[in-house]
């Protein structure tokens, strides 16, 4: 199958009536969002969804994160849309924020990975809620790279993972904040954050009072436990590298690996210290690390690294996003000085 890309920066039209061509076709179409690239396909149409897992080689047990373009579409896929969900989306969506809550029997079972819930999220990318809009369906969409693989937060990264397995990549620039967004289950009686993202939790605290926090935020799973998301289980944004996180200031990072013969992944400023290095946003600026990250570890396959040592974010805010991806990414790999 030959892969197009097109700019909707630059070719607006040609794009979303593409989009919503293929998609009313029952194809898969990668698609920008604020968070990252997406994969996507007509959350209502079994055969569609099919192919999402079919191209990205996600194992069917592992649920799709349900799109939508106006509130008015959240009701019918849900069997009711509790209190403070209300509260949540009015204020925060659109944005980075997934909400899981009972489905309705308009979502198939591929969709909700044979679970009786779904989960729903309003993107705040332009982009995104046109294509959405523009295809007249809530659209199903897990991160556009190969399953286990590190999120893509350019058009280029989609490409490299997805060439000659969709038919089309829509090119909207750069992910603005580039870790995938923030889920929450409603499902409970206390809401519990499953994946920590651009919505913090210091702002969904200061909404709708304390949350719980599920363990596999921070911890891997242990064997035989099972997961509240199905996603926390497998192998994730892992690059080829193996990495290592090394807790403590940059002193004892730079004297524990200077001898060592790897890549490191810094923060800007301290690659200079270093024979290989690539980094990853600004000490203490998790914005910037989360929009880098990614990236990064893309760029350390490119460049061949083998072994990597990488600095430890600040776990606050946005940084336990940051840091639950690269905890991920580095298979728990983990040495404090
Ligand atoms: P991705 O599609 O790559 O952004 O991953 C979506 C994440 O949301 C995965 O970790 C899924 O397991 C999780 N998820 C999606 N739907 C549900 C659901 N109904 N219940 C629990 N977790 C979900
Ligand atoms: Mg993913």
């Amino acid at each position: 199958m030959k892969t197009s890309l097109i700019d909707i920066r630059k070719d607006r039209d040609t794009a979303l009536a593409e989009a919503r061509r293929l998609i009313a076709d029952g194809s898969v179409v990668a698609i920008p969002t604020e968070t990252v690239y997406g994969l996507a396909a007509n959350a209502f149409d079994e055969a569609a969804v099919r192919k999402i897992f079919e191209a990205k080689g996600r194992p069917a047990d592992n649920p799709l994160i349900v799109h939508i373009s106006e509130l008015s579409q959240l009701a019918p896929l849900v069997t009711e849309i509790p209190e403070k969900v209300r509260v949540m989306a009015e204020k925060y969506w659109p944005g980075p924020l997934t909400m899981i809550m009972k489905k309705s029997s308009v979502i198939p079972d591929v969709t909700s990975g044979g679970l009786d819930t779904v989960a729903v999220r309003m993107p705040k990318s332009e982009y995104a809620r046109a294509i959405i809009s523009a295809c007249g369906v809530p659209l199903a969409a897990p991160s556009a790279n190969l399953s286990g693989s590190p999120s893509p937060t350019d058009a280029q990264s989609v490409f490299d993972d997805m060439n000659g397995r969709i038919p089309l990549i829509i090119d909207g620039g750069e992910c603005e904040i580039g870790v995938e967004s923030t889920v929450i289950s409603f499902v409970g009686d206390t809401p519990t954050l499953l994946r920590p993202g651009g919505i913090t939790v210091g702002m969904i605290e200061s909404t709708i009072g304390k949350i719980n926090i599920s363990d596999a935020v921070l911890n891997r799973l242990r064997d035989g436990e099972t997961a509240a998301s199905p996603g926390m289980k497998y192998k994730h944004y892992a690059p080829k590298a193996k990495i290592t996180i090394v807790k403590g200031d940059f002193e004892k990072f730079y004297n524990y690996v200077k001898d060592l013969d790897c890549f490191v992944l810094c923060f800007e400023g301290e690659e200079g210290h270093f024979n290989n290095a690539v980094t990853y946003g600004k000490a203490d600026d998790s914005r910037s690390e989360a929009h880098r990250l990614f990236s990064a570890l893309r760029e350390l396959d490119e460049k061949g690294a083998k072994t990597v040592y990488a600095r430890c974010p600040e776990i606050t805010g946005l940084g336990l996003a940051v840091y639950n991806r690269l905890i991920r990414s580095a298979g728990f790999n983990i040495i404090e000085l």
